[in-house]
Formats: C-alpha cells, structure tokens, sequence
C-alpha cells in the first residue's frame, strides 16, 4: 500500500506556552510529550504517539509534515523514487523525534518538507479496542477525531501533483484548473485511504501552509466549534459553511500565531476507482464556499 495516510505536521508557533493552551483546550489535544524544546500532541481517536508537534519560532508556519507508510520495506522504495523524480533525500534517524524510528526527508518543487515514516510507539485511545464506548470521557474544546489534511500554497501546482500521484502513489479527488483547463491551480490527494483528500495545493507563494484540518464528527460538531472559538475569543476566518470541494463541512479560524486551522467533517468516500472531480477557475468561489460562492481577502491572503 506504501503511504497510509498523513500522519503528523509540525507547526512553527510564536509563544510556545499560548500555543499549547490553545492546541490542548480549545482544540482539545491531548499533550504527550516534550522532547528537545518541542510539544508533542495527539486527537484522542488516534493511536500512535502523536499527529502535531510543535516548534516555537521566529515565524508561524509550517516546519515539515509527514505521511505514515505501511510497512518498513516502503521507505527504502519510495526513498529510490523520489531519487528518481529528482529529489535529494535524506535520512532522520531513529530517535530524533519522541516516539518514532526512522525517516525519510525530502524538499517538494514548492518547497515544504515532507517525511515518510513507518515506526512509532502506538499508544492507543482512552476508550480502548474491546468493547469501546463512542467517546471518552473528559474531552475539551472542539475534541476532534484526528488531524485530516493540510493545504498547502505554490507556485508549481502540476510538478508537486505529479510527485504525489508518480512518486507517493496518491490519487488526486479534485483538481481546480483554468478556464481553458491549460493549467491546474489546485489539487486535492489521497493515499489510497478512503478520504477525500490527505493534502491540497492550491496555486500561491512557495512554501507556505493555508490551513490544518482536524476532524469533527458531524456538522452539528462544526457548529459547536464555532461556538467554542468564540467562547475563547479565537478570530474565526469563515462561519460555519459547506465546501464545493469534498462536499464537506468547515469552519476557519487562526492559532495563536495566525496559522490557520479548519474543523472539517464529512466529504465523500474515495473508492479505488474515484473519478477525478474537476472545478474551473471562475468557479473557484463556489468550490470553496458553495454558499458565499466567494472567497474572501483574508482567506486567500493569509498565509503562514
Ligand atoms: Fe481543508
């Protein structure tokens, strides 16, 4: 299978301290650990070690993120492709973070760093694998299931789509093209998972994160969130809504640092043989907000 899904993203924050009350009692992460300056976190529905870590910095953004492969073999393979592709790799050895082995590091045609890693501690969740109950007690905040995807900005939309579907064997759900359908402007992929999407690009400067997605159960749950973000006074960047894209439901809103976050839900299921959904450009409005049918100037412009 090689990639199973996204498995962690590091955030640049600016005040480590207000970053974690924040990730843990408004979003409702738990904390599981410090190591080297960092904070490591997970959702309460997952199971291995931890999905966000965070850095403080001199600057928001994104630090790297990674993809959690299914087998150990995986990492050599995919280490020869992305080789092949053009891309320097290199290797992160065991240790270097809390939890986890060994992994592959890689610079992708927009810039971001991406890693691929198979080996983390699985330390499961507070309702167990016999009989569980739904959920567990002494949730907080918005409580999520799991980090989702991220979305990404730049320049080279084609050359990191191609990466992705020749390199890491993902599969693109929805592309966003010009009128003419020359040029894409977007994409949406997925590890052969059955989600709508493990990670976006849309066309922007190089390098820079648009949002982090965590997943809330239904859209009721997107709505609840919205209520405790402003119950905490945290700047929301669009009210609750529906997504043209992944027919999903969202909400947007800053950290801390102004690194944009999103509790999202639903969306469809990508079977193997899911078409590719395409949005022309002048159609961008309602792929992203199918009811305002416009963005908005801080939803294109802020960026970490
Ligand atoms: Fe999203």
């Amino acid at each position: 299978m090689g990639i199973m899904r996204i498995g962690r993203a590091e955030l640049k924050v600016l005040d480590l301290e207000k970053s974690v009350e924040y990730y843990t009692n408004v979003i409702g992460l738990d904390e599981v650990g410090r190591y080297d300056g960092k904070v490591y976190l997970k959702a309460w529905d997952e199971w291995d070690h931890h999905s966000l870590i965070l850095q403080e910095a001199q600057s928001s953004g994104l630090d790297h993120f990674a993809f959690k492969v299914e087998n150990a073999e995986d990492l050599e393979k995919l280490e020869k492709k992305i080789e092949l592709f053009g891309c320097t790799t290199k290797r992160i050895s065991n240790g270097t973070r809390l939890g986890e082995g060994e992994a592959i590091r890689c610079e992708l045609p927009t810039g971001h760093i991406v890693e691929l890693y198979h080996e983390i501690e699985k330390v499961g969740t507070k309702v167990g694998v016999v009989n569980p109950h739904p959920w567990p007690d002494g949730l907080r905040g918005i409580a999520p299931h799991r980090l989702d995807h991220l979305a990404l900005t730049g320049d080279d939309i084609e050359t990191v789509t191609r990466f992705f579907t020749e390199v890491m064997d993902m599969f693109i759900s929805e592309k966003i093209t010009t009128i003419d359908g020359e040029e894409m402007v977007g994409s949406f992929m997925y590890a052969r998972n059955g989600k709508a999407h493990d990670i976006a690009f849309i066309k922007g400067p190089d390098k820079k994160l648009h949002h982090a997605a965590f997943y809330v159960d239904n859209w009721y749950d997107v709505l609840k969130a919205a209520d405790i973000l402003t119950r905490n006074d945290i700047t929301i960047d669009v009210t609750p809504t529906r997504h043209g894209i992944t027919r999903g439901e969202t909400t947007y809103f800053f950290d801390p640092s102004g690194n944009r976050n999103e509790a999202f839900t639903s969306g469809y299921i990508t079977y193997a043989d899911f078409p590719t959904i395409t949005w022309t450009e002048d159609k961008i409005g309602q792929g992203i907000f199918y009811h305002r049918r416009e963005l908005s100037e801080s939803f294109v412009k802020a960026l970490t």
